[in-house]
């Protein structure tokens, strides 16, 4: 009997123990969720961390067609977009907006990237910039290639000619210009030729490198970051991701593979403006049905794969986030 009421004594008390270390060790979890954010960057506007606790909210699943038609796709010679992808929506910018915005006639693009450059040159008209160059299908990007090699073809032998056609133009599925958000820039007017990046040559150049962000827009291959994205010849090349991405990586001064690879490590990325309003960017695995994510109420949210394995998900609050 003694024996018996021993047992059971020790019994509740590891009971007690279980229970008591479990409980920690949920408090423990809420408590990182909460607090764990690691500051990445800070600006006069707002703040980037690392980490962070997202609002409650349903769960909801996209399928990879859907994720594919996302903005934070990377594409190259590393990440080629999978064989039979749905090309993504575009529309021609002329057609849409006339010559409201600086563009050649058969440029195309998302219309999010259109409005953007809308509001943008309402801010500045960028009178001496001209958009040249816009999505192109896997056939045009093929067809680029070759006209390049022939050019080459004119002055060098056929083998070098070909590695140099390859070096500067993507062979298909390889190019960012297959996706609906990316353009590259001429710049007119008067040059500081002592400038060696070609960008800060102009005053619309120097004023997109400041401001492009604000509006969504990225640069992506500055020239500082070549050994990351291996892309030389893109120095004038831009795309729309969005303004909380454009965010991060402004204050972060990431490229868009470095702030992939922040987000495959983190899972979480929380931006804070000065008055404490937060925006968000989510990152799971992709699987063969897609992604889920996380969708608060009074958020929007802008799904994207990201063609490296994740997907992303950027959210904004529908009261607006001012930065
Ligand atoms: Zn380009």
């Amino acid at each position: 009997m003694e024996r018996m009421y021993r047992n059971a004594l020790l019994l509740a008390l590891s009971g007690l123990v279980l229970m008591m270390v479990t409980g920690v060790y949920f408090e423990h979890q809420t408590e990182m969720e909460s607090v764990e954010r690691v500051l990445l960057a800070q600006t006069e506007t707002y703040a980037v961390y690392a980490g962070g606790s997202i609002p409650s909210g349903r769960s909801v699943q996209y399928d990879a067609d859907r994720l594919y038609q996302g903005k934070m796709l990377c594409v190259s010679a590393a990440y080629p977009l999978p064989d039979g992808m749905p090309a993504q929506q575009a529309r021609n910018v002329r057609h849409m907006v006339g010559l409201y915005v600086p563009a050649a006639e058969n440029v195309t693009l998302s219309e999010e990237a259109i409005y953007a450059l809308c509001a943008m040159v309402e801010e500045n008209p960028l009178i001496g910039t001209w958009i040249m160059d816009g999505m192109r299908s896997p056939q045009q990007q093929s067809q680029l290639q070759r006209e390049t090699f022939e050019t080459y073809l004119n002055t060098m032998p056929v083998a070098q000619a070909m590695a140099r056609a390859v070096r500067d133009v993507p062979a298909s599925g390889q190019s960012e210009h297959q996706l609906s958000d990316c353009f590259d820039v001429r710049l007119n007017g008067a040059h500081d030729w002592s400038q060696t990046d070609a960008l800060l040559r102009t005053q619309d150049g120097r004023w997109l490198q400041e401001n492009c962000w604000r509006f969504g827009f990225v640069r992506r291959y500055p020239p500082e970051k070549t050994e990351i994205t291996g892309v030389e010849n893109e120095t004038l090349h831009f795309r729309y991701v969005g303004t909380v991405h454009a965010a991060v990586m402004h204050a972060t001064g990431w490229c868009l593979e470095e702030y992939l690879q922040a987000l495959h490590g983190n899972g979480v990325i929380t931006l804070e403006t000065q008055d404490g309003v937060q925006a968000y960017v989510q990152c799971v695995q992709m699987n063969a049905s897609g992604a889920a994510f996380v969708l608060p109420p009074e958020y929007d949210a802008a799904p994207s794969a990201d063609n490296m394995g994740y997907a992303v998900c950027a959210l904004t609050p529908l009261s607006g986030f001012g930065i």
